[in-house]
Order: structure tokens, then sequence, then C-alpha cells
């Protein structure tokens, strides 16, 4: 007999991405197969990001266009969860009446029953993204999340430990922990543990080779989770630590709690700590009154900083945060996108001047899978690496030398496998 088709769309962070593929485990419990297009679909996940408003446009215009497929198949059902349903459900009924099912973020659906013990799948990926909390209790001004995935929540230790390790069981050999500040892990819980703890926790899994999570807090993040990463071999020496900006008025009228100063002093004691840690960041450009000059002490920070990876977005005014309510959206947005590519001209030179001086060097490389004939995964520092071989190498971790150097990745070519 042939299974219902279900389809998976997806927008977003990490963490959408994370409960989408949790999602579609479900789905194939429930006796959905996946499909290879929404109109070969009976149920149709949309799993939205409102983070920007070219994000909740797209999420908005996909709904219009699943609608018009509803309207030729009237057995098709659409569910939406993600940023854009938010803590008020009733809100986005109304606005979205086509839509069969909605659920908040982070939360399972509710339309049919979820079967014991549904956590896992068979066969899950090398690198398995684990979230350990949900919510931000941070207020950014600019920052819709806490409005619409609510306060945070962590997961206690020795649950996400047994996910962890059931993982490891079936294949897995990495974990991303996944958070909006995992800095703050485990203050909500009753023992309050916190991340160093929970690192130190994962890493007597055996198995596990490697542990990463994100996203850290410039203003949170610890000098005993500093030393824990400098301690346990198991996690990798990768930071994601936004900045959102390098100018003191614009970080105090964001609320991020931290001035340019700090923030690089807090480098500097990390990469004292760490001296080959591989730090990424996120800015935002044309913030409400930002100036050139005020700019200009951002684009000089990420030149100073040199980062593996800067996540870089122009302002756009989100409902509901104190920066769209108090602040005037100020800069053009032909000034915002100016800055914006003055970031990523900067971003692909030094990257791509880091990624050169690797020329000739080995690495330790997770393999993660095939992709167009080549075998793709990552160093201890997060950079992507593709190597040919015949031999099967997935979940392997191998030694490789690399031969050739872009700002995106890098080609290599095998030494000897370390951990099949
Ligand atoms: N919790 C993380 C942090 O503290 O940076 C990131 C969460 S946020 C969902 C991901 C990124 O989106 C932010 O780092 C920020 O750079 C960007 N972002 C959030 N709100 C934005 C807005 N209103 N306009 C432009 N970018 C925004
Ligand atoms: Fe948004 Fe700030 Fe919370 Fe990050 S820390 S999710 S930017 S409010």
């Amino acid at each position: 007999m042939l299974m219902p088709g279900y389809y998976l769309w997806t927008i977003g962070c990490q963490m959408n991405q994370a409960e989408s593929d949790r999602l579609g485990r479900l789905f194939e419990l429930w006796g959905y197969s996946l499909a290879d297009k929404a109109e070969d679909a009976e149920l149709v996940l949309v799993n939205s990001c409102v983070v920007r408003e070219h994000a909740e446009n797209k999420v908005v215009n996909r709904l219009h266009l699943l609608r018009s497929l509803k309207n030729k198949n009237p057995k098709l059902k659409i569910a939406l969860t993600g940023c854009l349903v938010g803590q008020d459900i009733s809100l986005i009924k109304k606005k979205f009446p086509f839509v069969d099912y909605i659920f908040g973020p982070g939360s399972m659906p509710d339309w049919r029953e979820i079967p014991e013990g549904f956590i896992l799948p068979l066969r899950p990926p090398v690198s398995a993204n684990v979230t350990i909390m949900q919510g931000c209790n941070n207020f950014c001004t600019y920052c819709v999340v806490p409005y619409r995935r609510g306060r945070e929540k962590s997961r206690s230790i020795a649950e996400i430990g047994c996910e962890v390790a059931e993982l490891v069981r079936r294949g897995s050999r990495e974990v991303v922990l996944l958070g909006q500040n995992v800095d703050s892990y485990g203050h909500d819980l009753p023992e309050k543990p916190c991340l160093a703890d929970l690192l130190s926790a994962l890493h007597d899994i055996t198995g596990l080779l490697r542990i990463r999570f994100l996203t850290s807090h410039p203003k949170d993040i610890s000098q005993k989770l500093i030393d824990a990463m400098a301690h346990l071999p198991k996690v990798c020496r990768s930071l994601s630590l936004p900045v959102q900006s390098g100018d003191d008025t614009i970080l105090a009228s964001m609320r991020r709690g931290y001035t340019n100063q700090q923030y690089r002093e807090l480098v500097e004691r990390i990469k004292t700590a760490m001296p080959d840690i591989s730090l990424q960041t996120d800015l935002i450009v044309g913030f409400p009154s930002e100036n050139e000059e005020q700019f200009n002490q951002s684009y000089k920070l990420m030149a100073d900083i040199g980062y593996d990876a800067i996540h870089v977005a122009a302002y756009s005014p989100r409902p509901q945060t104190v920066a769209a309510r108090d602040m005037a959206d100020d800069v053009p947005v032909i000034e915002k996108k100016r800055r914006l590519k003055l970031i990523e001209d900067l971003q692909k030179e030094t990257v791509g001047k880091a990624n050169a001086a690797l020329m000739d060097t080995f690495a330790e490389v997770l393999v993660e899978g095939l992709q167009k004939n080549k075998w793709q995964g990552r160093t201890l520092g997060g950079k992507l690496v593709f190597l040919e071989s015949d031999l099967p190498l997935e979940g392997c971790l191998v030694k490789v030398k690399i031969f050739k150097t872009s700002p995106w990745s890098l080609q290599a070519k095998l030494v000897n496998i370390l951990e099949s």
C-alpha cells in the first residue's frame, strides 16, 4: 500500500532544523513517508522564522502558496510551527484559517498521539543536533525571539545524557548542543547546574568523539566554561560569540550588557586559554541611529578579532520589540546594504587568508557523509573539509593533509584513519 507523503519546509536557525528533523521522524512513525515536493504530500509542515522581516515574508508567501495547493487538493493538511506561531496560538489561527494544525515553537503536535518512547531515529546523523534549552530571557531590544519562544527552560543533565548516549549507540559521533543562550543553561533547574557541568557529564559517554554548542552570550560566558572547554578534549575549540555591534552606544541601546572593551578582553581570555580557538560572530548593521563612525567601530572589531565566520544582517524592525517601538529605523536601505557588503568583503578576505595559511597542514576531520562524490566533514574548529577516497569513511575520525583552500572550504587528502 502506498504511504501518504509528508513534506517539511524549514527556514531559520539550527534549532528549527533540529525540531523539523524530530517532527519528520514522528510523521514517519505515524505512517507517512518523505515526499520530494509539497505537491506530492498529504501533510506539509511549515517551520517558520520571523527574526527578520524578509524571513517572515517568505513564510507568509509559502503559506499562501500552500493554500492554493490545498484548493486543488482538499486532502492536503497544512501544519505550522516555529516563531511565527509564538505563544498565542489563537492569534495566528485567526490570521491563517486555512492552516489545519498550529503548535508553538519547540512543542509537539497535538492532533494525534505521540508514540511512547518517541525520541530518536534508528539511524541518526554523524553530527546530531540536541536542543538543551528553549527560550531566552535576554530581551535584546531588536530581537523578537523571547516574545515568540518564551522564557528559558532547560532540560535536565540526566535527560540530555540519556538522549546523547542513545544517539551515540545508534551511530552519532558528535553532538551539537543548541539553545539561544547556552551560557545560562541550568539556571532554571532545581540543582542549578551550568553548561560546564553538562559538558563534563557528556564527556564521559563512550563512543562520543566531539561536543559542540551554540549560541554563547558574551555577557554570560563564565571562566568555568572556558576552563572546561580548555580541559575537555572532546569539546571542540569553536565558539559562536555574537557581538552584534562594536560601538558602545549602540551596544547599550541594543541592551547587550557589555562594551567593546569588555568583549575584546573576553576574547583575549578565551584565546589565552585556547590559542587554537575558532570564533564565529553575529553582527547587525544599520541599527537605529548607527552612524558611519559607529559602523567603523564594528568594522574595526571584525578586522581585529579575525573570526572564522561572521553572520552579518541588516537591521530589520520586528513587531513587539523595544527597538521597533521606540527607535526610528533611520539608516537608509541603500546604506545598510553598503555596510553589509563591506563586512562580507572583509570576511571573505580575512577567512580566505586564514584558510590559505592552512595549506599543507594536517587536520583532524570527523567525516559526516558524502556530498557530490566527495566525503564531507569538519575540523575541530568547524571548518568544512572535502576529501576524495573510495574507503567507507562516514562516521570516521581521520587525519588529512590540506592541499587547496578557499574562504568557504578546504580540500584535503586522507592521511590515515584515527577512529572508525
Ligand atoms: N541568541 C543569539 C544571540 O544572542 O545573538 C542569536 C539569536 S538570533 C535568533 C540570531 C541572529 O539574528 C542574531 O544574532 C542577530 O544578529 C540576528 N537578528 C535578530 N534580530 C534581528 C533584527 N531585528 N534585525 C536583524 N538581525 C537580527
Ligand atoms: Fe535574541 Fe538577544 Fe535572546 Fe539572542 S540573546 S535570542 S539576540 S534576545
